[in-house]
């Protein structure tokens, strides 16, 4: 995957911050419990007071709302998502546990070797501050700014937080088949640039409030308090000036503001003030003449803001991101200082994730494909395998007759769009060859060591691809995940095993349940091709305007649509003095789209699938016709609770739609969900006036 750039999943995941225990083991008191099973399609769920026709996912799912309250430990719980996220994971603590304590091979020790250091907090406590030791005297040392880069550079190569900007290696934009250099903005704490600069009460108060957090950080580590309170002060300074010379994340969506081929002789002009290549040598990354800078301004501002701060204030800065990068892995004191801001206040989340859960996922991001391969032996059988072959088969069919019959498109474009659907890769459960973890060490009694030589792994393993041919079969997801992704440089669309079980896919279920969970989701990946960005690029991956000019203008007067209906909806009210936050239109505007086109040609699907088995839409199982089966199974996967705190949070960061308006949103865009309810036109849900793009 493309370092600098997200691929276009079907949900984001928060990371979560873990708890500890004085006697946390996966053997006593912290021992999880079977997660609850999962309902394809569950009747229970609906909320049979509410119109579907006025607010269909108060209909789909209004009696889980209210039977489903937040659990303390989460600040968004989901009932298809965050359900299936439980239940595999607790089969992954299953498969950890009994490595941890009964390997049988050198890999099952492996893993179980990561898994045990992270559950062993009593020598976390122990250890204390010693193993970020080597790190902060490394930048205790730093001598003047002009040596930053270096510092950064030795940082990275042993593992150790690196901030300040994102460099890695990945496809070239208008040439995949290339693997090039890439380096981007980074380097701030809280979610997104705006927490910084915009001056809402809402943000000001935060930033207090973090301020305080960072400062309380400072003297955990041993600081006077008057100290703490300088550092801290210096960390905002220098976090503020680098949101206010990024680009925002709407922005970042189109290639064009984040695809800038420089030298490297011309990135050093950017920022005279920083040795690139002193990092460079440091990370060891091979030589080479040219990269993508995706963000020029951004390294502008580094360079005068270098000639600027005091090199105790980036030592400040440089130490606070050393602390906070490990937080989670240091003693109880740190950790808890560390949720109760980046957790509670930021999120609303009540209680830490138990530990056990955490160190489950850290195992998986970690070492995901050598966990994965018994996990999949376990929970993918091969029929899962041949049934996802038919449904993605029926889809690339239904989005094919789309495109022939859209009425906007002009045969020349009709005929490249068909084209680029025809080289859509499909990746299915799992990778067909396994990384090798052989270079990477694992310690038992290492817990930030084991993190800082995954990190130096990973580095290498990435940088490593500088210049080589495009791996084409390497996955950016591990088994276990329930997601999705469609890559726009590959031209593929991946489903990791974990997403294909209930309540996405059921083998025993009727098409229209199944139609509706994971043949939404094909659709929504395969949209994801065709949406404001993917369709910048063509079958091959490479960035390339394959529409017509008249037709481009007609896609954009329809996108425009969707990006104007999206930004009416709601994330939270308001309350009090707070104002109500809308979504923003053209942050979520990929996603909405996929949404709307996943919908439409998983519904076409659906009626080929019906018409060949001599069934009807109108056929009804438990007193819903096929077709309202469908729409319900749709919007029961976007069934979900949240806290205020991270439902505002994400209508600025997160380039997903919250679950009532995936549902809303595309139904009332869609005409079969009125006619399959019996809605009147003009009714919300069967508007006079809709949206469309595919
Ligand atoms: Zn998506």
């Amino acid at each position: 995957m493309n370092p600098l750039r997200l691929v276009l999943l079907l949900i984001l995941t928060a990371a979560t911050a873990i708890a500890q225990t004085a006697n946390d083991s996966p053997n006593d008191a912290n021992k999880p419990a079977p997660p609850q099973s999962i309902r394809s399609f569950d009747p229970a769920a609906i909320d049979k007071t509410a119109d579907p026709c006025i607010d269909f996912y108060q209909y789909a799912c209004g009696n889980w709302m209210k039977n489903n309250p937040l659990p303390s430990d989460q600040v968004r719980w989901a009932r298809s998502f965050s359900l299936l996220q439980e239940r595999n994971r607790y089969l992954l603590w299953q498969e950890l546990d009994s490595a941890a304590n009964n390997p049988k091979t050198p890999l099952e020790k492996k893993y179980g070797d990561y898994f045990a250091a992270c559950m062993n907090t009593d020598l976390v406590e122990k250890k204390g501050l010693e193993p970020l030791e080597p790190a902060l005297k490394r930048i205790g040392d730093l001598k003047d700014a002009s040596h930053l880069a270096s510092l950064i550079g030795e940082l990275a190569s042993e593992g150790s937080t690196a901030p300040l900007y994102r460099f890695g290696v990945g496809q070239d934009e208008k040439d995949s088949s290339k693997e090039i250099a890439q380096i981007g903005q980074a380097g701030l704490s809280l979610p997104d640039r705006d927490y910084y600069i915009k001056d809402t009460k809402r943000f000001v108060e935060i930033r207090k409030q973090y301020v305080d957090h960072v400062a309380k950080m400072f003297t955990l580590a041993g600081d006077t308090p008057e100290q703490a309170a300088k550092e801290a002060a210096a960390v905002m300074e220098i976090e503020t000036a680098l949101a206010t010379v990024s680009t925002d994340r709407t922005a970042l969506r189109d290639p064009a503001n984040h695809y800038h081929i420089y030298t490297v002789a011309d990135l050093q002009k950017l920022a005279p003030g920083f040795d690139f290549n002193a990092y460079f040598t440091d990370i060891k990354v091979r030589p080479f003449d040219t990269l993508n800078v995706s963000t020029p301004d951004f390294f502008k501002g580094l360079n005068d803001l270098i000639a600027k701060e005091p090199v105790d204030a980036w030592k400040s800065y440089l130490r606070w991101h050393t602390l906070h990068g490990s937080a989670s892995e240091l003693p109880k004191a740190f950790f808890d200082e560390n949720f109760a801001f980046f957790g509670k206040t930021l999120q609303g989340q009540a209680e830490p994730t138990p530990r056990w859960k955490q160190c489950s996922s850290m195992t998986d991001e970690a070492l995901g494909e050598a966990v994965g391969q018994d996990w999949v032996k376990q929970n993918f059988p091969p029929a899962a395998k041949a049934s996802m072959d038919q449904l993605v088969a029926a889809l690339e069919k239904s989005l094919g007759d789309d495109i022939k019959t859209l009425p906007w498109m002009s045969d020349a474009t009709k005929k490249e769009a068909e084209e680029k659907l025809s080289m859509i890769r499909n990746k299915i459960g799992y990778p067909e060859h396994w990384r090798d973890y052989s270079a990477f060490k694992v310690k038992r009694d290492d817990l930030i060591g084991n993190a800082e030589r995954d990190a130096v792994f990973d580095r290498a393993y990435n940088l490593d691809k500088l210049g080589k041919p495009v791996d084409e079969k390497l996955w950016g997801m591990t088994p276990p995940t329930v997601n999705a992704y469609y890559n726009d440089s590959n031209n593929d669309i991946n489903f990791p095993a974990g997403i294909l079980q209930p309540p996405f896919f059921d083998p025993n279920i009727d098409p229209a349940v199944n139609f509706g969970g994971i043949g939404v989701v094909i659709g929504h990946e395969m949209t994801h091709g065709f949406d404001d960005q993917g369709s910048k690029f063509d079958g091959k991956g490479n960035l390339r305007e394959w529409q017509t000019s008249e037709d481009r203008k007609a896609f954009n007067e329809r996108t425009e649509c969707e990006a104007r209906e999206y930004s009416g909806f709601e994330a939270a009210p308001a309350h009090g003095d707070v104002p109500a936050q809308y979504l923003n239109g053209k942050l979520t505007l990929g996603e909405n789209t996929a949404d709307n086109g996943g919908l439409r040609i998983a519904w076409m699907a659906l009626l080929d699938t019906l018409a060949a088995e001599g069934k009807s839409i109108n056929d009804k199982i438990d007193g819903y016709t096929e077709a309202q089966r469908y729409f319900l199974s749709f919007g029961q996967v976007w069934c979900q609770n949240q806290t205020e705190q991270a439902a505002r949070q994400r209508a600025l960061t997160d380039p997903h739609s919250p679950g009532k308006w995936r549902a809303n949103g595309a139904v009332q865009n869609f005409d079969e969900f009125g006619k399959a309810f019996g809605c009147t036109k003009g009714q919300p849900m069967y508007p006079a006036n809709s949206c469309r793009v595919w």
